[in-house]
């Protein structure tokens, strides 16, 4: 069964590849800081094996977080 994955910026329900943390328009709002740490501790697969790390899902909160104000 396929299951749609939404982008995980608060307000936001665009449908985004599992690959994805956000949608690309959300994305562009993340400081470039917090877009070089997720994509640092992204692990390719993660999305299927269910393993992200502790540090890439601290990394994802704080992108998440830091967009949050503009919704
Ligand atoms: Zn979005």
């Amino acid at each position: 069964m396929k299951e749609n994955h939404y982008c995980h910026a608060i307000g936001c329900e665009r449908v985004v590849p599992p690959a994805y943390l956000m949608c690309r328009e959300c994305w562009s709002k993340v400081p470039k800081s917090l877009q070089m740490k997720v994509c640092k501790y992204y692990i390719r697969g993660q999305e299927k094996s269910k393993t992200a790390s502790p540090e890439y899902l601290n990394a994802a909160n704080e992108a998440i977080e830091s967009i949050k104000e503009n919704h």
